[in-house]
Parts: C-alpha cells; sequence; structure tokens
C-alpha cells in the first residue's frame, strides 16, 4: 500500500518536500532549506528598515529650545 504523502515544493531548493506531520519543516524539505530561507527573510527584513531610518533624523524636530547644558 502506498503511503498517502502530500508532497509539494520546497520554496528554498525547489526540490520535494514532505507535507506532513513528521516534516515539521514543511513547506520546506529539510531543516536547512527552512533556515537559509528564513534567514534570507530575517536579513532582508533588518536591511530595509534599518536603513530608512538610519537616514538623518529628523533634525528639524527635536527638542530645538533645549541646548545640552555640560552641567
Ligand atoms: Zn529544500
Amino acid at each position: 500500500m502506498a503511503a498517502k504523502v502530500t508532497k509539494v515544493r520546497c520554496p528554498q531548493c525547489g526540490g520535494e518536500a514532505l507535507w506532513s506531520p513528521e516534516n515539521k519543516y514543511r513547506p520546506f524539505c529539510s531543516e536547512r532549506c527552512k533556515l537559509i530561507d528564513l534567514g534570507a527573510w530575517a536579513s532582508e527584513a533588518y536591511r530595509v528598515p534599518v536603513q530608512e531610518e538610519t537616514a538623518e533624523p529628523s533634525a528639524d524636530f527635536s527638542t530645538p529650545a533645549k541646548p545640552h547644558l555640560p552641567e
């Protein structure tokens, strides 16, 4: 009897991934593919906002009449 296993395409490597409770990495075929995908995602997710916020913080809006006194 052939086991009833659904196979999906791994979004990372394009290989076959088992879509079953046994495959906790689904829809990826393996832990590695999942980590690669998450890593790529995280680095992009981090990159975009960081670059935007790195752009000079609006100096025009930051406390105009408050000189930084040393004492
Ligand atoms: Zn894969």
